[in-house]
């Protein structure tokens, strides 16, 4: 790992700290020229499952595509950066976490629904009317009568 003070091409690391999840770990490193302290983030690489499309056909998992989803619906709405990433990560975990070989696009709609469900009221429905099925009308509207329709509060 070069150091990004002086350019030298090696490093000591002084601190390793994986993240809660134990899928990221946080490095301070030492450049043993300049004497400077970095900090470096390593991502474990995932191995995904690969997404069922309602017409039967299979994708690989691509996290833009959520992400974009995910934008799409908090368009114009007071949620930060990290808290999309935060969405995505979550649903990432989860993915991560059902260990299967394959998982149908519906059970990512609805994992993302719930997590945008937490976030905000506009972005939750929005999201539900494009990628969850509403069967019945009467199911949506109990939906939109649970939602706590009040502004989330933020500084
Ligand atoms: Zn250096």
């Amino acid at each position: 790992m070069h150091c990004p003070f002086c350019d030298h091409s090696d490093s000591r690391v002084v601190d390793s700290r994986a993240s809660a999840n134990g899928r990221k770990v946080r490095r301070r490193r030492e450049c043993p020229s300049c004497e400077r302290r970095f900090t470096t983030y390593e991502r474990i690489e995932e191995f995904f499952p690969r997404i069922v499309k309602s017409d039967g056909s299979r994708e690989d998992y691509k996290r833009e595509k959520i992400r974009r989803g995910v934008e799409l619906a908090c368009t114009k709405r007071p949620i930060s950066t990290s808290e999309i990433d935060e969405v995505v990560d979550n649903v990432e975990q989860k993915l991560i976490e059902l260990s299967r070989k394959e998982v149908s696009s519906d059970w990512i709609g609805s994992t993302v629904t719930k997590e945008l469900r937490d976030l905000d009221p506009v972005a939750y429905i929005r999201f539900a009317s494009v990628y969850r099925a509403f069967n019945e009308i009467q199911e949506f509207l109990a939906e939109v009568r649970e939602l706590d329709v009040d502004e989330p509060s933020r500084e």
